[in-house]
């Protein structure tokens, strides 16, 4: 198959789901990792297609969610400072610190921007040389290559008004923390699918030999994600646990090499903040010593204060798969997309606004 079109064929989706309910004997759990294959997920109807065998939730993927306040109000604090232009992407302004946010601090008189990547950051720095501009650098493997780039850009433009707050996390060690945690039992994991492009299949395999969790990776169209149930599935029977992929098109055993060596000339592992998990060690990427003059966190002085958490928000506990939207009193009441009170609701690939935008996944 070449083209998207072909990925969402009703024929071949039914003899996968035919398929499926034909092999699905025991009470399984799938987590999908990923925040677009959630939404991918209710869009397409998926968990109404499943039989009652299978239950699917919503794990920590998504990347404005996953930011703890304490970071958010690092970026907030960053955006007051005298000189400064905070510079990042769109659904990363709206969310809500523990005092403000990036929107507020804008409507304040703060030169907060929304950019599209961190070229345009770039940019932004190149424009003004009297100013710091910090770009808040969040989300997983995907995006690191892509920020490591322009920070060697950087470099080499010698752009010393340039910084980044590197909020960036792994994979594959949330996951690891996650099961460790104990909170969730987990038959199976749909592994995401752009992650993996960078870093491989590889990484997973501790899931299959150490915990006996079977993990496939998954494309996002809805016959990857069928494909993808469809594998675990036959591994669970056959008490079979391994790593394999479903989305062959997109991703490799070894992953983009290149891109690996791109974000570790760049960054190295340390530990990050995770909403609704707490620090997790070596879970994140920060600045190598030789880019420090980047880090926003080593060149400016900043006293954010004491953190908060939104009063009868639970984003943490949607994040770490031990609870649904439909838990939280404030869903769709006082917390909805337009006057969100969690991030998991202010991302489009948040829990909360794919249950808001979809209806609740079994059909409501
Ligand atoms: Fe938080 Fe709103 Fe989701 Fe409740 S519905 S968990 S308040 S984002």
């Amino acid at each position: 198959m070449k083209y998207i079109d072909e990925y969402r064929q009703p024929e071949l989706a039914k003899k996968l789901v035919d398929r499926i309910h034909r092999r699905s004997r025991k009470q399984i759990r799938l987590m999908e990792f990923c925040g677009g294959h959630t939404v991918s997920i209710f869009k397409y109807g998926i968990r109404q297609l499943l039989p009652d065998t299978i239950e699917m939730l919503s794990g920590p993927g998504c990347p404005v969610c996953v930011t703890a306040n304490a970071d958010l109000d690092k970026a907030i604090a960053l955006a007051q400072l005298p000189d400064a232009i905070i510079t990042s992407f769109g659904d990363m302004i709206r969310v809500p610190g523990s005092y403000s946010s990036l929107q507020i601090a804008k409507a304040e008189g703060n030169d907060v921007r929304v950019v599209y990547s961190v070229l345009d950051a770039i940019q932004v720095a190149r424009e003004n040389p009297d100013k710091s501009v910090i770009f808040v650098g969040i989300g997983f493997e995907t995006t690191a290559p892509t920020i490591a780039a322009g920070v060697l850009q950087a470099e080499q433009e010698n752009l010393s008004n340039f910084h980044i707050l590197s909020l960036h996390k792994l994979c594959p060690p949330i996951m690891k923390s996650i099961l460790d945690l104990g909170e969730v039992r987990l038959s199976g994991i749909v592994c995401p699918g752009h992650v993996s492009a960078v870093i491989g299949s590889h990484p997973y395999q501790f899931i299959a030999d150490d915990y006996h969790i079977s993990c496939v990776v998954s494309g996002f169209e809805p016959l990857d994600i069928l494909l993808c149930i469809d594998m675990l599935v036959e591994q669970i029977e056959n008490e079979d646990y391994k790593v394999e992929i479903a989305y062959r098109r997109g991703v490799k055993p070894e992953g983009n090499q290149q891109a690996i060596k791109l974000m570790e000339s760049v960054f190295e592992v340390g530990d990050a903040d995770w909403r609704g998990i707490g620090v997790v060690p070596a879970s994140g990427l920060i600045l190598r010593e030789s880019y420090e003059k980047f880090d926003a966190e080593k060149n400016f002085e900043i006293n954010p204060g004491p953190v908060r958490e939104p009063r009868g928000c639970i984003c943490g506990s949607i994040l770490r798969g031990v609870s649904t939207p439909l838990d939280c009193k404030l869903f769709r009441q006082t917390c909805t997309p337009e006057h969100p009170v969690g991030p998991c609701m202010v991302s489009s690939e948040g829990s909360c606004a794919t249950y808001y935008n979809y209806g609740d996944g079994d059909g409501g």
